[in-house]
């Protein structure tokens, strides 16, 4: 009779470092910017508006 052997998971926690998650809150601001913010937050730099705006047309998103 044969028996399958079933590899465990490793359940081990991992140490992520703190300075991560500032990157990823950093990613995340950086991405809702160039994705979402339409005017809201940048209306006041044009250039940096319409650099956000180009981005999102150049990805492909709807954006008007
Ligand atoms: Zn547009």
């Amino acid at each position: 009779m044969a028996v399958a052997i079933v590899p465990t998971h490793d359940t081990t926690p991992i140490d992520i470092p703190r300075w991560s998650w500032m990157v990823l809150a950093i990613a995340l601001l950086g991405s809702y910017l160039m994705l979402q913010e339409n005017g809201w937050l940048t209306s006041h730099w044009m250039v940096i508006h319409e650099f956000f705006h180009d981005s999102r047309h150049a990805l492909g998103m709807p954006c008007h």
